[in-house]
């Protein structure tokens, strides 16, 4: 397997661009829509209970009846993947798993003059187009998420993921993985999410500071009916989730060893009955597939990830390890064949659908979950639709004259600092050309950080800049020169000895991977949204159509 290593790292993100960090599918195995496993997998080989005693709560399935979008002749070709054959003998039963991963609010699809991609309602309407209804009673899919269900548009972002949730729940999702964003706005707000969903969040791995106490608001393990098969999902949330996220949001949290809390779980949830166990997990599929070789022993079916961005559908150790990409572009699509009286999974397979379908064919997203996103999208628009500005060419992502108008725009609204940074990885999208609305800056910088002012010498400012894994978005002083000689804004030398006052993030403060909370202890609060900023300035700039924002741009990289 082949992985690009790129990793989504919280607010301080390097985040793979739309498409580019996509694990390479062959070609041939894209166009048959499918990695075919069709080997017998020794897994589930252990005997399990013929009888099937009621157990675990089986997740509700009040949720809205999804209506099919009607195929229509116009829409996008999307043919029913031939996979096995048919179940052999009459009692085997048949299990289809549906797993997204890193939707990151991504509520309505990216368009471009030729495709729509991905998108809830267009990914609901894709699975539906096959067949496959989450939410039909009775029925024999499951659908999961190895989280980062929120942070991303701001349909999902200004309401801190209770539009997502509310999405979710009409699309039949039955658990999801806790992701590293799933602490974005908070533990507060976590766990009013959670209550507002028809499905618990998952990890096994997620304990109170200094014990082996789960956290009480997620839960280590679902088990689920399908198909009168009795599934285990175990769910890992990302140890590394103190790296990337604003360490206020996870006071008194520790993230475990994904293989201890494997095997700690996998015995509790055969005891309770379950036939076919799997791993919904916030992990790389790299990782995800290491781990699959070490606990191969302990019979797990399918390990489904995500946090990567990259999709990936393979095998490692007996099982399937598999995730999407992001954004409800793609989903992983398994079928299992369950032999209720050899206790085993006979057959297994998954495949990568992609859910990009070209305008020419007027596809159809689902109603139902497209009408509560329309909702949501209303309610966005009158909040966030204030237009405060106008660029002629846009400004992408990578652009010094957006990192530029950021940083600028704290000392702007900050007099009072000398110099500011921030990371790049914040930067979530492009602002496009045309008419800049609030909701546009909220997009670009989704995540919710304040701005904090600390006072720290001007050698720390170059320790800084050295230190620090990835170049850092600078206002108030420059690089020049070969040399790299720090210059401030009037041109003179930044001074080793001397005292400056600092703006960064709460985000990059906390952070282990930059020094400033050694640099000082007792920062300076200042309770400023770190794009308030960006808003008050563009909208004090009073650019228009005639009068661009781009001549007030500065676009030199520092
Ligand atoms: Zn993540």
């Amino acid at each position: 397997m082949v992985v690009t290593p790129y990793r989504d790292v919280g607010t301080g993100h390097r985040d793979p661009g739309w498409r580019a960090a996509r694990m390479p599918v062959p070609t041939s195995l894209r166009a048959f829509l499918a990695v075919l496993i069709l080997s017998l997998l020794l897994v589930g080989c252990q005997q399990v209970p013929t009888a099937t005693p009621a157990i675990e709560p089986s997740p509700t399935r009040t949720s809205p009846t999804v209506t099919s979008a009607p195929a229509t002749a116009t829409q996008a070709p999307t043919p029913a993947p031939k996979l096995t054959e048919e179940p052999a003998q009459a009692n085997w039963r048949e299990i289809v798993i549906i797993h997204t991963n890193d939707e990151h609010g991504s509520l309505l699809p990216g368009e471009s003059k030729d495709f729509i991609e991905g998108g809830a309602a267009y990914s609901a309407a894709s699975w539906l187009r096959k067949g496959y209804d989450p939410n039909a009673p009775q029925g024999n899919v499951l659908l999961l998420s190895g989280g980062d269900n929120w942070t991303g548009q701001a349909i999902s972002t200004w309401f801190r993921g209770e539009s997502t949730i509310e999405v979710m729940n009409a699309m039949g999702y039955k658990a999801s993985a806790t992701g590293n964003h799933e602490f974005d706005a908070g533990q507060e707000v976590l766990r009013e999410r959670i209550k507002q969903a028809r499905f618990p969040y998952l990890a096994a791995n997620l304990y109170r500071q200094g014990t082996e106490e789960l956290v009480d608001y997620v839960k280590p393990y679902l088990i689920v009916v399908v198909n009168g098969v009795k599934v285990g999902i175990i769910g890992l949330a990302l140890k590394e989730t103190p790296d990337v996220t604003a360490a206020k949001h996870l006071e008194g949290l520790a993230f475990g060893d994904y293989e201890p809390a494997l095997r700690r779980w996998v015995p509790v949830v055969r005891a309770q009955g379950a036939e076919i166990i799997l791993v919904e997990a916030h992990i790389c599929p790299q990782a995800l597939a290491l781990l699959a070789e070490k606990v191969k022993d302990l019979g797990i079916t399918l390990f489904e990830g995500g946090h990567c961005h990259q999709a990936a559908v393979t095998s490692a150790g007996g099982a399937l390890v598999a995730a999407a990409s992001n954004y409800w572009r793609d989903y992983v699509l398994t079928r299992l064949i369950y032999d209720p009286a050899a206790g085993k999974v006979v057959k297994s397979e998954h495949e990568l659908v992609d859910v990009l379908l070209p305008q020419a064919a007027s596809p159809a997203p689902e109603p139902t979950v497209q009408s509560i996103i329309a909702k949501w999208d209303e309610r966005t628009q009158t909040v966030l639709g204030e237009v405060i500005g106008y660029t002629a060419t846009g400004l992408g992502r990578e652009s010094a004259a957006l990192h530029n108008l950021l940083i600028d725009s704290w000392l702007w609204a900050y007099p009072q600092a000398d110099v500011a940074m921030s990371n790049l990885g914040g930067f979530r999208q492009d602002l496009a050309s045309g008419q800049i609305a609030v909701r546009d800056i909220v997009s670009v910088l989704p995540f919710e950080n304040e701005l904090y002012e600390l006072e720290v010498k001007g050698k720390d400012i170059l320790y800084a800049l050295k230190a620090s894994g990835e170049p850092l978005v600078l206002g108030g002083i420059r690089r020049e020169g070969e040399g790299k000689v720090i210059l401030l804004k009037d041109g003179s030398p930044l001074k080793p000895e001397a005292t400056y006052r600092l703006l960064v993030t709460d985000y990059l403060y906390g952070n282990p991977s930059y020094p400033f909370k050694l640099q000082d202890q007792q920062p300076y609060e200042t309770s400023i949204s770190w794009r308030q900023p960006v808003i008050d300035w563009v909208r004090a700039q009073k650019s228009n159509q005639d009068n661009p924002l781009e001549k007030r741009l500065d676009a030199q990289s520092r």
